[in-house]
């Protein structure tokens, strides 16, 4: 029996209305349009009419699907959640644990039913009616929730550690009807809803730099930096964009008085350099260094405000206008994640 290509299970998606895009392993295969520095990194979905926007690239069009394949024939497959469907994303046995155990605990049992896909990793993957409600990593130990602009890797693509192939299970393709979150999993998804958009956290302008608040999120950022992984140990391109991230909070940070500018690049010169960054790519580093230090400026913070400490003296409250939690860089929402 031979196995459908790539190419016709691309098509045989797009045409039941997936929208479908190029993977290498689980990570879009397109380059990315728009890198750190560029005002448009993070922000644009496609709306420059390029390509290179992650899951904003996943297509119906079968002319499209058609010319990636002939140029990546064995590229893999993602399909795009949160319009036909959404999916439990369920991590192999311990993830299984979790989901059955919520629902033993709340669920009374119900199966989830629908299409069902065998991950190249051990997991699984259940398609369910799309719910509208967003994405959530770990919404259950070893179980992640991808809906709207998250995709999933589909057969018959390869898991790129393991080199085993993503598989419906039999009698449970895409064309079963779709199972249905359970109760308990959607109340959980709903309740940590909020979570997603915090709060603009009021800061204050301490009266020197060196303050203890700034000490400890340099301490954090540059570790973060220092254990980025580089190509070839991972996610490929990790370290140039944590390194922005990083680089760009700690500006903030000297721009609102906290840090000590010639500290801060000091030491963001010294973690680039533990990641092997600045060995490899000098130049391109100096370049991240500059552009994160300019929009960083751009943006002061001070060190957040307790809610029942008064503002005196010198202080002054400022509003944030680029906040970034600063223990949890933001991930770029166009490379969807996978793992
Ligand atoms: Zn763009």
């Amino acid at each position: 029996m031979t196995r459908p290509s790539p190419l016709d299970t691309a098509l045989g998606y797009a045409a039941r209305g997936v929208p479908v895009l190029p993977l290498r392993g689980k990570l879009p295969l397109l380059p990315a349009a728009h890198q750190p520095g560029d005002p448009l990194y993070q922000q644009c979905r496609g709306q420059c009419g390029k390509q290179g926007h992650g899951v904003h690239d996943a297509t119906l069009d079968l002319d499209q699907l058609r010319a990636w394949w002939q140029r990546w024939p064995r590229a893999n497959v993602g399909l795009r959640c949160g319009i036909g469907f959404d999916v439990i994303d369920v991590d192999g046995e311990q993830g299984r644990h979790s989901l059955q155990r919520l629902l033993a605990e709340h669920g009374g049992g119900v199966p989830i039913g629908g299409p069902r896909v065998r991950t190249g990793s051990g997991g699984w993957h259940l398609y369910v009616a799309p719910t509208g409600l967003p994405d959530q990593i770990g919404v259950l130990p070893s179980v992640d929730y991808r809906a709207a602009d998250r995709y999933v890797v589909a057969p018959p693509s390869r898991h790129p550690s393991t080199g085993q192939r993503y598989q419906w299970v039999p009698g449970r393709e895409l064309d079963a009807p779709l199972g249905e979150i359970p109760a308990a999993l959607r109340e959980r998804l709903t309740l940590r809803q909020p979570d997603r958009q915090p709060a603009p956290v009021l800061t204050v302008r301490p009266a020197e730099p060196d303050h203890p608040y700034g000490r400890a999120v340099l301490e954090a950022e540059t570790a973060h930096i220092a254990g980025a992984r580089g190509p070839g140990q991972g996610r490929s391109g990790e370290r140039n964009q944590v390194l922005w991230e990083a680089a760009r909070n700690l500006y903030n940070l000297v721009a609102g008085g906290v840090l000590d500018e010639a500290t801060v690049a000091g030491e963001l010169e010294r973690a680039a350099d533990a990641c092997g960054l600045l060995g490899d790519e000098p130049r391109q580093t100096q370049r991240t260094l500059a552009s994160a230090r300019q929009v960083g400026m751009a943006h002061p913070r001070g060190i957040p405000q307790r809610p029942a400490s008064r503002v005196r003296g010198h202080a002054r409250p400022n509003a944030d206008a680029s906040h970034h939690p600063p223990f949890h860089p933001d991930r770029d929402p166009d490379r969807a994640r996978e793992r």
